[in-house]
């Protein structure tokens, strides 16, 4: 039975998680960088036969980059991804301790299990074994784990692709944390299916202020910039973004129709042919829309301190997830159009992150990488069928736009809803079934390259 093979080493996971690579609010930056630092070190100890064979830059505690060098490269050079660093805990909140790594009913718990220090033990597990065994790619490989993706990836992945770009290294494609085989994800499909995140939402926060005199509640003026706030959010409400099937979109629905049964079946396998029909059918689904089109959440709203005070502004955030080919730009143009008074001032909140389209050809399930990582996941996982789908939240891959031909974001663990929501939450944990399977499927997909 393929998924009750033993751990290879499940006690080098365990510690991994030990190390408490998290970002507390208002650490030095020495005690942030301590346990960054640490963990490097500590790959370097745990999988000392990869440490001997692949040549290590260490660019910061942020930033560690390994090159595997192939047999026969033929410029097709492959990068995986991931990332070291793990979110804050609210430690009263879990039943265990988060950075105890205990063991209990089949599952190590702690921060980190899923995201992602699994992955990235997988991948070391993986090429440990494979360099005990005296295997060698035949294409050069390269890793490049970053120690600040859970913040803005500014010092850790934006550094490293700086330095590949220097270097003239260029990726066929690469791997990085993404979306899951998911398992009860659709209603009426219990199997397994693997998600495979060709493709990747922007991010935008928007600012809309409305100035006014402040002064005492007793006078207030005649109009009012709280009325011309919500006067905007209304037409906002009003003037949803358009829907539409990009390509790895209208794959995914084709894909999902042929696994389902009936009519709800063949309107997916039509989606494109359905067009406008289709899109008014699925616009009350909140998961479906979101494939289909830029969403615009109404997240904060803020005006006076005092309740007989009036504010000299107010102001609402507006939270927009792009999709391709809604860039920042275009979308922002899209809100103030929408907004329509200029007395609304619309700004960029923070920074904002261009969607990142897919590979035309893994739309089509080919294209640089698919074959292997097909192959090495039915290798792991027999049978179970592979979706291109889009990943909604942003991943460190998007600093590799430019230098990799195609960008897969991909977690090998079977994970239901609730594994799912497990994710930065309380009692984070992994089964050791998936930890197996992460380990057998980087091993897999190593020895194809
Ligand atoms: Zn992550």
């Amino acid at each position: 039975m393929a998924y009750t093979e033993p751990m290879l080493n499940h006690e080098r996971f365990c510690n991994a998680i030990r190390i408490k690579t998290l970002w507390p609010e208002g650490a030095s930056k020495g005690e942030r960088e301590a346990p960054l630092t640490a963990f490097q070190e500590f790959l370097a100890t745990a999988y000392p036969a990869f440490h001997q064979t692949a040549e290590k830059w260490v660019l910061s505690p942020y930033s560690v980059i390994y090159h595997w060098k192939g047999t026969a490269p033929t410029g097709k050079p492959v990068l995986f991804l991931a990332h070291y660093d793990v979110v804050p805990v609210e430690a009263e909140k879990w039943s265990v301790d988060p950075f105890g790594a205990e063991v209990k009913d089949g599952y190590v718990y702690g921060r980190g299990t899923l995201d992602m220090k699994s992955i990235l033990i997988g991948i070391m597990e993986g090429a440990e074994v494979l360099c005990v065994e005296g295997f060698q790619p035949k294409e050069d490989v390269w890793f490049a784990f970053g120690g600040d993706e859970e913040r803005t990836g500014l010092l850790g992945a934006q550094n490293t692709a700086a330095w590949f770009k220097e270097k003239g290294i260029r990726f066929s494609w690469l791997l990085d944390e993404g979306t899951p085989i998911g398992q009860g994800l659709f209603p009426g499909l219990a199997a397994p299916m693997a998600l495979f995140g060709i493709e990747e939402k922007g991010f935008l926060s928007v600012d809309l202020t409305v100035r006014q005199q402040p002064g005492h509640a007793s006078q207030p003026t005649a109009v009012q910039a709280a009325a011309v706030l919500a006067e905007a959010l209304v037409r906002l409400s009003k003037k949803p973004f358009p829907f539409a099937l990009t390509p790895a979109i209208a794959s995914f629905f084709s894909r999902l129709g042929r696994l389902m049964p009936g009519f709800q079946g063949w309107a997916l396998r039509h989606a494109r042919a359905l067009g406008p029909v289709f899109f008014k059918a699925v616009a009350g689904n909140a998961t479906i829309a979101s494939l289909l089109h830029t969403t615009l959440a109404m997240t904060q709203l803020e005006g006076s301190a005092a309740d007989n005070v009036m504010p000299s502004a107010v102001r609402g955030v507006l939270n927009l997830r792009l999709l391709p080919p809604w860039t920042v730009e275009r979308a922002l143009t899209f809100v103030k159009k929408a907004v329509a008074d200029d007395r609304v001032e619309v700004s960029i909140h923070g920074q904002g992150n261009n969607p990142i389209p897919a590979n035309p050809e893994h739309a089509k399930l080919a294209g640089p990488g698919w074959i292997a990582m097909e192959a090495a996941l039915t290798e792991t996982v027999p049978n179970v069928p592979i979706l291109p789908f889009i990943m909604v939240a942003a991943t460190d891959s998007r600093y590799f736009k430019d230098i990799a031909g195609g960008i897969f974001r991909f977690n090998p663990f079977i994970l239901d809803s609730k594994e799912i929501a497990l994710i930065h939450g309380h009692d984070e944990r992994v089964s050791l079934e998936n930890l197996n399977r992460g380990v057998r499927f980087y091993t897999a997909l190593l020895k194809r390259l």
